[in-house]
């Protein structure tokens, strides 16, 4: 399936299944039949003008204020959590952000320390008073992170996977959805569509690079993406630069063109060791790094008509 790309965003036909495609007639009543029913209505702004507001624990993602996320790619001990919580609770972060169960590609690197890991970041919570986030990947890991955490995070890895979205959703938590690495925006939007469908409008889409030829960075980050969805979509999008680029010296540039983009905010990896960690290192930001973006950001946040307040400082 392709988008017409000289057709405007906000002409209807979006949320209508565009992939038919068989002119045979004898599908064609079948075909009509589903056409009946648009493939996705709820997260269109079209259906709610309004842009929804996502309630973390207090804190509110989609409004003026801008949303950022930081905090280890793995809870790798008490020790580097916390330290990584008071760093991100200091420089202004208003979630924290850590994996109990990792997905790695290579079956042989750390996968996480799953349950120990979500009473770390429920003890980080305590610690630094910002509300925290981490991937569930399947039935139990949503029930366990469900019990300890303030917001549920679906990966690109599991954007597909509908079954985990509905169960995820019915939780009831704040839910992190990212972008598919090879989907494309109707595949997200139904993604998402899967989500409130299931009585949960507690949603935040999150770019986080997506899949090229371009091999210099380890995904390319698709700004194209959040205007887009700002103007298709009532619901809140931030964009991830760690994964979207895999570069540490990438990651603060697109941070900024993020919100220069639209974005209403963003999720940074931040380890208060970079060297010495167990994933994802190489595009981690270190705490001094992390600091100096989210000022910069804070800079920028009203010639972008939003703000970003410095708590911590
Ligand atoms: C992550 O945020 O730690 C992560 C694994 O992200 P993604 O699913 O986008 O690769
Ligand atoms: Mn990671």
């Amino acid at each position: 399936m392709s988008r017409d790309y000289k057709k405007s965003l906000t002409e209807p036909g979006f949320g209508t299944p565009s992939d038919g495609g068989h002119s045979h007639s004898s599908v064609r009543s079948v075909e009509q039949a589903y056409a009946a029913e648009p493939s996705y209505h709820k997260v269109l702004r079209r259906t709610r003008p309004a842009n929804t507001i996502v309630a973390v624990r207090g804190v509110a993602i989609g409004g003026k204020e801008l949303t950022v996320i930081a905090g280890p790619c793995a809870v790798e001990s008490p020790h580097q959590l916390i330290a990584a919580a008071e760093k991100a609770a200091a420089s202004g972060a208003h979630l924290l952000r850590g994996g109990a169960f990792k997905l790695r590609t290579s079956p042989y690197a750390f996968s996480g320390l799953g349950e120990p890991a979500l009473k770390l970041l429920a003890e980080a919570r305590r610690v630094s008073g910002l509300p925290v986030v981490t991937e569930v990947v399947d039935e139990e890991s949503v029930l366990l992170a469900a019990a300890n955490v303030d917001m549920l995070q679906i990966g690109t890895r599991n954007m597909h996977n509908y079954v985990l979205l509905k169960q995820a959703a019915a939780t009831g938590k704040p839910i992190l959805l990212k972008r598919g690495m090879a989907a494309t925006l109707d595949e997200f939007l139904n993604a998402a569509e899967y989500i409130m469908n299931a009585g949960n409008d507690q949603i935040v889409l999150c770019e986080r690079g997506i899949r090229t030829f371009s091999d210099f960075t380890r995904n390319t980050l698709d700004l194209n993406i959040v205007p887009a969805l700002k103007l298709l979509s009532h619901l809140p999008i931030i964009t991830d630069p760690s994964h979207g680029t895999g570069r540490r010296e990438l990651v603060s540039p697109m941070a900024k063109a993020s919100i220069a983009a639209g974005a209403d905010g963003v999720l940074l990896e931040m380890h208060p060791d970079p060297e010495k960690a167990l994933s994802d290192g190489y595009q981690s930001l270190d705490p001094e790094e992390f600091a100096e973006l989210v000022s910069d950001m804070a800079r920028l946040a009203p010639a972008l008509g939003r703000t970003l307040t410095l708590r911590g400082q």
